[in-house]
């Protein structure tokens, strides 16, 4: 069995070191959380429990919640999806520390990185066709792993036949290990299990596995929760993250809720949001009270805020419950 990957890493410029070790310093100095939806669409109700669930593991902990809206795939973001998600966490009382965070305001900072990436050689880039591969850009799921086949070429960065190549990540062989909280502590193989990542897409836009590393990098985000469906995404983060020199954040990946047929809700087929809800004649209050009932934090029926849940609750509780269905 291989070890550790070995960490290649990579130099930036002064400004982006100095950020880095504030932000080393935050991650060091207490919890600091963030939800990161994309606005692609409404949130469903497995979402909301997701934000609701990362905001009481952050707030249990005393620390601060961040809202970043990840909203670089421009194709995928829908007109007025970003204003109703911030609408509905208020309704429910989910309230963030400072303001909306949004990937396409911190491009410079991908960018950036990015060019370091490349000076130091740990890109290539890729002209395999989509035909070739399953799609790589959604973040949902297990991707397949890259075999390689651009590894080896000559670093072409030039448009060829009207196309500008996708940039991988050149990966050490060897393992990537991240903490969990609910879970055993995560490890993949890097060259079986992970493969080359895209960094930057064929079409120019910078990919949700770059964009995120260097945002909890760089926003000193200790604790990360998020769906289960997200759990195979940590890999590739995580060895960014060590490119770059930063510490890691340590992961909570969170059961998602499935219907009365164990599907797991989607926004594409509307599965019930807000809205449905509230024509039932649901207030905030029976909302949360639902959401608690299904991670065990209440009984059926409750009704309350999410600031009596928080104070109602503890993180053993949740930890007891989540990690046994994790
Ligand atoms: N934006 C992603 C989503 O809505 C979540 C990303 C993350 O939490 O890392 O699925």
């Amino acid at each position: 069995m291989l070890g550790s990957a070995e960490v290649i890493a990579v130099v930036l410029p002064e400004h982006l070191q100095r950020l880095l070790s504030q932000a080393e310093e935050q991650r060091q100095s207490g919890c600091r959380g963030r939800y990161a939806p994309s606005p692609t669409g409404r949130l469903h109700l497995g979402n909301l429990r997701t934000a609701l669930l990362s905001w009481l593991i952050t707030r249990l902990q005393g620390g601060e919640w961040l809202l970043r809206l990840d909203d670089l795939d421009t194709p995928r973001n829908r007109p007025g999806a970003e204003q109703i998600i911030l609408e509905d966490l208020s309704w429910l009382g989910l309230h963030w520390d400072g303001s909306v965070l949004r990937q396409s305001e911190r491009r410079g900072l991908y960018a950036t990185v990015l060019s370091s990436l490349r000076r130091d050689g740990l890109l290539y880039p890729c002209r395999c066709s989509r035909r070739l591969l399953a799609d790589i850009s959604a973040p949902h799921g297990r991707s397949p792993v890259y075999p390689g086949f651009c590894r080896p070429l000559p670093p072409q960065w030039g448009p060829e036949q009207g196309r500008l190549p996708s940039w991988r990540l050149r990966l050490p062989p060897g393992e990537l290990q991240w903490s969990e909280c609910l879970g055993p502590d995560g490890c993949l193989d890097a060259g079986s299990e992970v493969g080359d990542v895209v960094l930057r897409r064929s079409d120019g836009l910078f990919a949700y596995h770059l964009a995120t590393a260097v945002d909890e990098a760089l926003l000193g985000v200790r604790d990360v929760v998020r769906g289960i469906d997200l759990w195979h995404t940590t890999a590739p983060q995580v060895a960014l993250m060590r490119c770059l020199g930063s510490g890691l954040p340590r992961y909570w990946h969170v059961p998602l809720w499935t219907d009365s047929q164990g599907e797991r809700l989607s926004k594409r087929d509307g599965g019930m949001g807000l809205p449905a809800l509230q024509q039932e004649g649901h207030d905030a209050a029976g909302v949360i009270g639902l959401m608690a009932a299904s991670v065990n934090l209440v009984p059926e029926g409750s009704r309350l805020s999410a600031q009596e849940l928080l104070q109602s609750s503890s993180l053993e509780a949740l930890i007891k419950y989540l990690g046994s269905k994790a």
